[in-house]
């Protein structure tokens, strides 16, 4: 399996799973031009893409599923709640290809078993998805306030992990968003923190987990730099050396890479 993360974080969000003859675009939030040319980066074209799987309806998850869906006749899959909430901005696509999942049974898209679960956000019925495929798993959960048990046992002994790391809580407390944005971001229903995310992976490290992209980070509360030294020193802190674990963190507007899994 390989999986390649396009653009990732609150300006627009779109990653790429694929194993065997089956390519699967996690989200389609960029302009079908961005995400055409982002493709074509990873060396593929949207006739190469076989479904668009969406996790919620926000904006910077959806802008490009309408346009790629009409102009590539791709398929694309999300929950009811999603579904009715995400119909505004997507508009008219052929009814083939409006796929409907229930959140917790997984479905085929060619050889690519993929199985969604609830998340914390607020959102009609926001979804992270497993990937699998021959052995291996991947794990995508972004847009969660928080990571009860529940979601760990989710993400347990995945190959590789796409996580969210979307704010440090200093920045975002000292800066410039508005108290009901703060709040929001910092519920339950939010996104998760760099501490959140280093505390999670700790634990989900004694599962087997050895490999974290993290992903979805805020262009006002975050950088690269600071998310990575937070979630490495929780590691460190928890005894997980940088040999023991491969992290490494999506950027916002271009390509991060091919990752094999
Ligand atoms: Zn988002
Ligand atoms: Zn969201």
């Amino acid at each position: 399996m390989k999986f390649s993360p396009l653009f990732s974080g609150s300006s627009g969000n779109c990653s790429v799973v694929s194993a065997g003859g089956t390519n699967i675009l996690v989200d389609a939030g960029m302009t079908g031009k961005a995400i055409v040319s982002a493709l074509d980066d990873v060396g593929l074209s949207p006739q190469d893409i076989s479904a668009i799987v969406v996790t919620h309806e926000h904006i910077d998850h959806v802008k490009g599923v309408g346009v790629l869906s009409r102009k590539f006749d791709i398929p694309v899959y999300a929950n009811e709640g999603t579904w009715v909430a995400a119909s505004p901005l997507i508009g008219t696509i052929a009814m083939r290809n409006i796929r409907t999942f229930v959140t917790g049974q997984d479905f085929y898209v060619g050889d690519i078993d993929v199985t969604p679960f609830p998340v914390s956000h607020d959102a009609a019925e926001p979804v992270g998805y497993r990937f699998f495929n021959k052995g291996v798993r991947l794990v995508c959960m972004t847009d969660t306030g928080f990571a009860p048990q529940r979601l760990r046992d989710e993400a347990a002994g995945a190959d590789l992990i796409y996580l969210e790391s979307n704010h440090d809580i200093d920045m975002l407390k000292n800066g410039p968003y508005p108290y009901q944005l703060k709040k929001r971001i910092l519920s339950d229903k939010g996104h998760l923190s760099n501490d959140a995310a280093g505390e999670l992976l700790t634990k989900l490290y004694t599962t087997g987990v050895r490999r974290a992209i993290l992903a979805h980070l805020s262009s006002e509360n975050n950088t690269e730099r600071t998310a990575y030294d937070t979630v490495r020193s929780a590691l460190e802190e928890s005894g997980v050396g940088e040999r023991d674990f491969f992290l490494t963190v999506a950027h916002r507007d271009r390509v991060t890479g091919i990752f094999d899994i």
